[in-house]
């Protein structure tokens, strides 16, 4: 029987904005020029899409000049990726639980990739880190700064501070960070490249952008007309970007307060689940997390089996990424972490969006509870 919808997968995409909707939806009905016409219509596109260019170098502490706009987060982490792997004194120095446009290229070429260990918390090993930031042979050092299954946060400023060799880069994907930690998060991480993804914030799916600073190599983006000064060319998504833009001004408005009720709602979820099914064990818990994620593993349970019971209930969730749930493989966050390829099955993943609220999360511990405990029946397993 399905109950209503209730939206938990705020890792894989968030609803947008109110506000979102009606900047772009203004965009499409009148605001619908190029950008690089010259004439009143082409300028005021120009006006608008500069105008959201600003709201998205605010909220990543990035200056406008910095911000190209591109396709998604995957399209500035494969340039960059392919920026690196034509050098072929290039290492690429990565861990194992990125997303896949982390690997891109390189996974044709194994053996210039180094991969960092993560600890058992879900944090990378900072010594592992360090080694190969000593290694004098230049190296692209490519990291989530919040991990898309657990929500776990990478040390992004103890990174920096290693990876200072004039010859590395340093590219951090913040798309499952962005709207998910404190502004100040953003603030330090003077990476070469940052890239971020306008559906993971409430904004539109299909327009991200990379803040590339100035002393970054460019990259193998679009080449054709020039837009973006240059470096992606391609007539602007200005409907993209404008709701990508508003919905950074608008997140930016009341981020504190939304991820402090976030943080609540997740941890009242967590607690009566772990009252509810005490064998449940919260991957990464006792790291640094965004505000919204929660990887739990439920042993001897199949996660995909739970994920489909809860869809037909109207609760939708996740065993693993969107991107790689096509393929039934164990979380590599999950292994990376040291869990067996058991546990990593029995696992799935809860993420809430700004729009969840308390009566979601008590129906959905419910709704859990119920499920798991049929599960167990059936499958024999004592929850
Ligand atoms: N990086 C991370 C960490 C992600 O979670 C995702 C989306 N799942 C991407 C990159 C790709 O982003 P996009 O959908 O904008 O291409």
């Amino acid at each position: 029987m399905i109950e209503r919808e209730i939206y938990l997968d705020g890792a894989a995409t968030t609803p947008p904005l109110p506000a979102v909707i009606d900047a772009m939806t203004d965009t499409m009905f009148i605001q619908w020029g190029n950008a690089s016409s010259q004439h009143a219509r082409g300028r005021a596109a120009r006006d608008g899409l500069e105008r959201a260019r600003e709201h998205v170098a605010s909220f990543l502490h990035a200056a406008p000049w910095e911000v190209v706009f591109t396709s998604g987060a995957t399209e500035g982490n494969d340039a960059v990726l392919r920026w690196a792997h034509e050098h072929a004194d290039l290492r690429l120095v990565t861990t194992s639980a990125e997303h896949t446009s982390l690997q891109g290229v390189f996974r044709s070429s194994p053996e210039r990739v180094s991969i960092i260990p993560l600890h058992d918390d879900g944090t990378l090993c900072l010594d592992r880190l360090a080694e190969a930031a000593h290694d004098p042979r230049p190296a692209l050092f490519a990291i989530g700064l919040a991990n898309g299954e657990t929500g776990v946060l990478q040390p992004a400023e103890e990174m920096r501070t290693l990876v200072v060799h004039p010859e590395h880069r340093l590219l951090i994907d913040a798309t499952q960070a962005v709207g998910r930690v404190p502004h100040e998060h953003l603030q330090n991480l003077a990476a070469d490249y940052l890239t971020a993804s306008a559906h993971k914030m409430n904004g539109p799916p299909g327009v991200g952008c990379i803040a590339m600073r100035a002393s970054a190599p460019p990259l193998p983006l679009a080449s054709g007309g020039g837009q973006e000064e240059g470096r992606r060319s391609g007539t602007e998504n200005l409907p993209g970007v404008v709701g990508f833009g508003e919905a950074c001004r608008v997140r930016a408005l009341t981020l504190d307060e939304d991820l402090r009720r976030m943080c609540v709602l997740r941890d009242r979820l967590e607690a009566q689940l772990v009252e509810s099914i005490p064998s449940i064990r919260i991957n990464g818990k006792e790291a640094s997390r965004t505000a919204t994620t929660s990887s739990l593993t439920i042993p001897g349970l199949d996660g995909a089996a739970l994920v489909a019971r809860l869809d037909a209930r109207g609760l939708r969730c996740s065993q693993v990424s969107a991107c790689s749930s096509a393929r039934p493989a164990p979380s590599a966050t999950l292994l990376a972490m040291g869990r067996s390829e058991e546990d990593a099955f029995a696992s799935i993943r809860l993420a809430l969006t700004i729009f969840t609220d308390e009566a979601d999360i008590d129906e959905a511990a419910e709704l859990i509870a119920q499920e798991v405990a049929l599960l167990s029946r059936v499958l024999g397993v004592p929850a």
